[in-house]
């Protein structure tokens, strides 16, 4: 195999792109920009894979250390902690990493390798010419093929229908919200934090750009609060966070995302 077309402008294009680049194998991406926000947590093996793809040291400047998980249920307005698990005794590289940093880092890292080319176009269809060859139809009217193609588009990318077909599965809501407040950074310092509610569950953990203090949070609404769940109503179903702008996803039931609303 001599060349690889990638298909994608995330964590999995940019990182196949310098594994195929570190093989001597010319590699071309084909990418649109997307907005992206919030944050990864990395686990100590994701940690250690990175380092295969970036500068340690530089990973190690972006990431924010999480040395505890911590499950809390929430009552009415009453707090019980349940577990507070101790990471750092066990794994001391668990962290939390700003998705738009990893991007750029990864990015950043591909760009340095002389065998690969960014190409700022959408892919837009996949046309199949023969038994075992695939063109690629630019939103620029341009065609590519390669000895291999990979689709890093998303679940919601070209590629997984192609290769799957639609995905007509019911979907579900889940929200996500980004707060940059260094009073809220400070109560989720160094936490994982699962807040259990009758409604449904949080994920809460921090992250940091260029020193910036952010938190993270999702909501995953309960099978019964699927239906009335809203981007306004979020905060009522955690006492503590009283800030708008949670941005709802549709996500199929393998959590994948299908639809990203960033104002609903
Ligand atoms: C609600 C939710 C919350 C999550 N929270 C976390 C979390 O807290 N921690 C965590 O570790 N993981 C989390 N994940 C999982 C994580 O987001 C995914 O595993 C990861 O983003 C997948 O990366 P990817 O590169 O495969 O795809 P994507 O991130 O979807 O990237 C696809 C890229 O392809 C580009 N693209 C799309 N179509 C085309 C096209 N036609 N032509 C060219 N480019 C195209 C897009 O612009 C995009 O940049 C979450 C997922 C969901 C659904």
């Amino acid at each position: 195999m001599k060349d690889v077309l990638i298909i994608g402008n995330g964590v999995s294009a940019w990182t196949a792109a310098i594994i195929f680049a570190q093989k001597n194998i010319k590699v071309r991406v084909l990418s649109k920009n997307d907005e992206v926000f919030g944050a990864q947590q990395l686990s100590p093996n994701g940690f250690n894979c990175l380092t295969k793809l970036i500068d340690k040291k530089i990973i190690q400047k972006n990431v924010e250390k999480i040395s505890q998980i911590k499950i809390t249920s929430i009552n009415q307005k009453k707090f019980t902690v349940l577990t507070n698990f101790d990471l750092e005794s066990k794994f001391n590289t668990y962290s939390s990493i700003s998705r738009k940093v990893l991007i750029k880092l990864l990015k950043d890292s591909a760009k340095q390798k002389k065998n690969v080319k960014i190409i700022n176009e959408k892919a837009n269809f996949l046309l199949k010419k023969n038994a075992s060859s695939i063109q690629v139809l630019t939103n620029k009217g341009n065609f590519f093929e390669s000895d291999l193609i990979i689709g890093a588009d998303g679940q919601n990318g070209i590629c997984r229908k192609y290769v799957c077909g639609s995905d007509k599965k019911s979907l579900k809501k889940i929200f996500r919200l980004v707060v940059e407040d260094n009073k809220f950074h400070m109560l989720s310092k160094n936490l994982l934090q699962i807040l259990l509610s009758d409604k449904g569950h949080f994920i809460v953990y921090p992250f940091n750009i260029n020193q910036k203090k952010f938190v993270n949070y999702v909501f995953v609404p309960n099978k019964n609060f699927q239906e009335i769940s809203n981007s306004n109503n979020i905060p009522q179903y955690h006492p503590l966070i009283k800030v708008s702008g949670w941005k709802m996803s549709l996500i199929n039931k393998h959590n994948e995302i299908k639809k990203n609303f960033l104002e609903e």
